[in-house]
């Protein structure tokens, strides 16, 4: 053939300024583009040749990249299907580009460039990203056509010619530009690799080296593969991530094509702090990170790859939520994964329960945000006990229901509350411990969603009957009053603090003088009230209910220094002390209220045994 030269038929003036302009942040996807240009073609000749079609004698598939720093040439070249000067005119000069002005108006919006670029066409045309001047040197695969030398310099020119060219395949020559010289670095190139090309289908070349892997572990056969090999494949996803605690090999193939691994990552933290990273791959190429569109959010606390080879990307993200396809490979992923923590929880407590603090968060996560989800784990929700036992819902309630009047009692933070848990723990009654910031919304929600049959109540929201001691009345002729009414008296006189309820019980245990109690619902209110201002209010300062123990010493005492003259000041002390220990029990002290307890407590140390206008001790 002769040189021929031509126009480029595009709708647009001069591609280069509309390549530069939209996707120049994304500069090093070029070689994404090249690269899985280069797999294809050799993916078609491969099929090809498996259709029995005559071909050349074909040689090894391989993708090798080159670099020539003082030519400033950066080439890829593939083995693959080639092609013919009539084929380049078809393929290459008439750039399809009517989906042009939509791409622009879209896709302004950096983030979905890396996405989007394939999918109009422009893949190719990538190059001109880093290249002031493209050539492809190619040969058809095809028996008796000619090679061609094509090149084009980023405006709509472009010239064609014979090559010498004597293998199948194709390589483009990119002429880099002065602000792109760092692909000349070999390291500049491994990185871009391994980020978007590691597990393309067929050995890239690079330095001599095989840089990728193209069987990833997602393509074997699960059968064939064991708890090393998984492990290994996570640490060269995620170098730096410590062991996973288990995984999940996909591989549908109907009605959608979908591979991939999901591993459960270790998530100690709280929500804001755990990262996921799910790798999204069509056909082993890399798309993106977290497509938050095609697995639910929740999952995305997960890690691993998914390759999608079915899904619509040349779509936008808005439109992709609203596709059927992934909307049904969304909800594959998540019943795969409910159905495998379900099934674990049946045949594999022990593990489960092993998991459980790590993954709990995730669970819990999901739960709250798919009903489904719920529904299918909530029999296999567990909480573990102060004792160290772990229990599911139902099994709690059917060990104590009777004892809590059918409710769920957890303690929030066994340290603070270890005076309430005691008490429990004397009774027989278990407390279940729910110490993470999840578990507040958690308890919400399950109430909600079981009519409340499932109904949680903190420890410290109520004395049940349980704990306390039913006594006969006994009334005192002088006042009227029983005992209980006596102390109650005396709190209400004397505490300093507002917004204290009193009341008086007999506890079984004596050990405690008293302790406070927040209503479940008001206090819960005020805790998301206080999460939506940010800031820290004591709950002290709300509305609350001390419960004096009439069986404790202390208050016995009390009522005795009571009933001596002039002893009104000693008697305020221990009420107020008092008052302050069962706040102690609960939580530390408000600044203003510790350097009362401060000076209170000296006043009192002051007046032991000091003479006549001392505290009585003993006696
Ligand atoms: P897309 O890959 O999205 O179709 P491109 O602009 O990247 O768009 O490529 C346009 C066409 O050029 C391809 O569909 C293919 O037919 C042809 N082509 C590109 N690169 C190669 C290659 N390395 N070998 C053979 N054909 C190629």
């Amino acid at each position: 053939m002769s040189t021929e030269s031509g126009r480029i038929s595009i709708d647009a003036e001069n591609i280069l300024p509309i390549i530069k302009k939209w996707l120049y942040s994304e500069k090093e996807i070029f070689l994404r583009e090249l690269v899985a240009n280069a797999a294809d073609a050799m993916h078609k000749l491969h099929k090809l040749s498996m259709l029995g079609e005559e071909t050349r004698e074909l040689v090894e598939f391989a993708i090798t990249i080159t670099c020539d720093r003082e030519a400033k040439t950066l080439t890829v070249t593939d083995t693959g299907i080639g092609m013919t000067a009539d084929e380049i005119r078809r393929y290459i000069n008439q750039v399809a580009f009517s989906g042009l002005q939509d791409f622009v108006a879209k896709y302004q919006d950096k983030e979905a460039n890396q996405q989007v670029i394939g999918h109009f066409g422009l893949g190719f045309y990538s190059s001109f990203m880093v290249a002031e001047r493209v050539e492809i040197d190619t040969l058809s695969c095809r028996q008796n056509t000619e090679a061609v030398r094509w090149s084009c310099d980023g405006s709509i020119n472009f010239s064609l010619s014979p090559s010498t060219r004597q293998e199948h395949g194709t390589s483009v020559i990119l002429h880099l530009s002065a602000e792109s010289l760092e692909m000349l670095q070999e390291t500049t190139l491994q990185d871009i690799l391994r980020k978007y090309c590691a597990f393309i289908k067929y050995p890239i070349r690079l330095g001599g080296k095989t840089v990728n892997d193209p069987a990833p572990l997602w393509t074997k056969s699960p059968s064939q593969l064991g708890d090393k090999d998984y492990l290994d494949f996570f640490h060269k996803l995620f170098p730096t991530s410590p062991d996973p605690l288990f995984w999940m090999h996909f591989n549908v193939d109907y009605p959608f094509v979908l591979q991939g691994i999901l591993y459960f990552p270790r998530v100690q933290h709280e929500l804001n702090a755990a990262q996921g990273e799910v790798k999204l791959y069509c056909n082993q190429v890399f798309v993106a990170d977290n497509v938050k569109e095609l697995i639910p959010e929740y999952l995305l606390l997960l890690k691993g790859a998914l390759d999608c080879p079915d899904l619509p990307l040349n779509v936008s993200r808005s439109h992709l939520q609203h596709d059927q396809q992934v909307r049904k490979i969304s909800q594959h992923v998540a019943k795969k994964v409910a159905d495998r923590l379900a099934g674990m929880a049946k045949t594999a407590a022990e593990d489960f329960q092993k998991y459980w603090p790590d993954m709990h968060t995730l669970v819990k996560y999901g739960m709250l945000r798919d009903e489904t989800f719920h529904d299918k784990l909530l029999p296999h929700v567990i909480y573990q006990t102060t004792k160290g036992e772990f229990f599911t819902l139902d099994a709690y309630l059917e060990k104590n229901q009777n004892k809590t009047d059918g409710k769920i009692v957890y303690a929030s933070d066994v340290n603070t509350q270890a005076a309430y848990v005691q008490m429990f723990e004397h009774e027989g009654i278990d407390v279940l411990v729910a110490n993470t910031l999840i578990d507040g919304h958690f308890m919400s929600f399950v109430e909600q969603r079981s009519s409340r049959k499932y109904s949680f109540k903190r420890i410290d929201s109520d004395i049940t009957a349980n704990l306390t001691k039913t006594t006969s009345k006994i009334v005192d002729p002088h006042d009227n009053k029983d005992e209980s009414e006596k102390i109650g008296d005396l709190f209400r006189k004397s505490l300093t603090r507002p917004r204290v309820k009193v009341k008086v019980e007999k506890f079984k245990s004596a050990d405690v003088p008293a302790m406070l109690i927040f209503d479940e619902d008001a206090r819960r209110f005020a805790e998301m009230a206080r999460l939506e201002r940010q800031e820290y209010h004591s709950p002290l300062r709300n509305e609350h209910t001390l419960v004096v123990n009439q069986s404790n010493g202390a208050i016995k005492k009390m009522l005795s220094v009571a009933a001596l003259p002039q002893k009104e000041k000693d008697v305020a002390l221990m009420v107020n002390q008092i008052y302050d220990l069962a706040c102690l029990q609960h939580e530390r002290l408000p600044a203003d209220m510790m350097k009362d307890f401060i000076s209170r407590s000296a006043s009192i140390l002051e007046r032991m045994g000091g003479g006549g206008s001392g505290l009585i001790i003993g006696g």
